[in-house]
């Protein structure tokens, strides 16, 4: 049994960012994989509503497969954390978090973890989103990943949301309950948010 070599003293925070269909899961898994082959202790994690988002599934390096644990919230993240706590805390789908996840990153950095959130920067109407905008102010590395636009091919960094085909509205609620929606990768030329009610 080898022993993971001792942690550095400080931790940090990475942000994994972009629209729909960037790969953001994927860069989150495959960093999570580079830590398990290095024999560190990992926890991913993902808030609790994201049933109707992809699942996060990571393939630990002896072949065992583990989802990320859905939690409520900051508060329910911290109480799901290991004591002592693990060298990486993988967050998925951060958007969905309270901006508790912002001093929780910090806290657990300054302890020596290495934190890495993935989660949409922006909407479908283009506006910063949840507490990503100040984990991006404070984190030390981040990566914006880009889809491609399934209109005209350019780099796609928002996210297009559809009902019943069509754009959707500015004041539309996040949650449509019964409506057909769909979501695409568009770049700035083609994101289109109607404003009108
Ligand atoms: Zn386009």
């Amino acid at each position: 049994m080898t022993v993971p070599p001792l942690f550095t003293a400080s931790g940090w925070i990475e942000v994994i960012v972009g629209p729909m269909f960037s790969g953001k899961s994927e860069e989150l898994i495959r960093r999570v994989r580079r830590a398990l082959i290095a024999g560190q202790r990992v926890q991913v994690f993902k808030p609790k509503l994201d049933d109707r988002y992809h699942k996060t599934d990571v393939v630990s390096h002896d072949g065992k497969r583990f989802e990320a644990v859905p939690v409520e919230g900051s508060e329910g993240l911290y109480a799901a954390l290991d004591r002592p706590f693990p060298h990486l805390v993988a967050v998925d789908e951060g958007q969905f978090f309270d901006d508790g996840l912002v001093a929780l990153a910090e806290r657990l950095a300054d302890a020596g973890v290495r934190v890495i959130v993935a989660g949409l920067d922006m909407d479908f109407r283009g506006e910063p989103f949840g507490p990503i905008p100040a984990l991006l102010a404070r984190a030390e590395f981040v990566e914006k990943l880009t889809a491609v636009c399934v209109r005209c091919g350019a780099p796609a960094t928002r996210t297009q949301r559809l009902i019943e085909g069509e754009p959707a509205s500015y004041h539309d609620p996040v949650v449509l309950v019964g409506a057909a929606e769909t979501y695409e990768p568009r770049c700035r030329r083609c994101h289109v948010v109607k404003t009108e009610r």
